[in-house]
């Protein structure tokens, strides 16, 4: 079984989410992606992030049109800071040892990784496919260097649909007053004017 995992802090979940998802989803044949909303995500903890009930509503409310979507509020309900080996841990004794893991990045993430939690051992257990992100140029080969052997097998490069959308760019449309039609699923859209998301809060999240 081939399963796709898609992370991230959705405040909000977005169509360049989806739409990146979905086409990873075919390209690599995965039975199912699993929409995982970050805690606390450690590269944003001193940042303002939207209550995690609110985030993790509008990514159900997304992925629900969709049944080869799931959602995991699994990072959300662990105590502390959420890495992504816990997630691997989890994921493994949910879906069997044989299962393989694939977790979808943007390319801008993808520089982090190196960064990131035992990131090393990660590259070991789990795959990542980095979708190309317009904007970010990827000095991916650097990164593969780093994880060696792993990284070779491990990580995968793929162009998708290619959409410029990001959460803060919507953010900031919102408090604005400017329209975020085609931007986000029309279901979001109503939650964010229905919960009066992201109207008059500082935002100084730019990655
Ligand atoms: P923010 O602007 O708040 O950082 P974001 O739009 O980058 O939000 P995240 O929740 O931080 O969204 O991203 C989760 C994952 O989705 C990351 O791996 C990120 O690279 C990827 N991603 C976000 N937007 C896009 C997009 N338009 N196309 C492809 N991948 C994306
Ligand atoms: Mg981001």
């Amino acid at each position: 079984m081939k399963v796709g995992i898609m992370g991230g802090t959705f405040d909000p979940i977005h169509l360049g989410h989806l739409a990146t998802a979905e086409s990873v989803r075919e390209i690599f044949g995965l039975e199912e992606i699993l929409f995982i909303p970050a805690a606390r995500p450690p590269h944003k903890i001193e940042k303002h992030v939207t209550p995690e009930v609110h985030r993790l509503m509008m990514t159900f409310l997304a992925t629900q049109s969709n049944e080869k979507f799931q959602v995991s509020p699994t990072e959300l309900l662990r105590e502390g800071l959420s890495y992504t080996l816990d997630t691997v841990d989890e994921l493994n004794k949910k879906f069997g040892a044989s299962a393989e893991l694939f977790f979808i990045i943007g390319s801008d993430a993808m520089v982090d990784l190196p960064k990131w939690h035992e990131s090393k051992e990660l590259v070991r257990r789990a795959n990542f496919i980095v979708a190309t992100r317009p904007g970010v140029k990827v000095g991916l080969s650097a990164a593969k260097k780093f994880f060696g052997k792993a990284g070779a097998e491990h990580i995968h490069q793929v162009q998708t649909p290619g959409l410029e959308i990001s959460s803060t760019d919507i953010r900031e449309k919102v408090r604005q007053g400017k329209s975020i039609k085609y931007l986000v699923p029309e279901v979001v859209e109503e939650y964010i004017f229905k919960e009066q998301l992201y109207r008059d809060e500082v935002d100084d999240n730019d990655d």
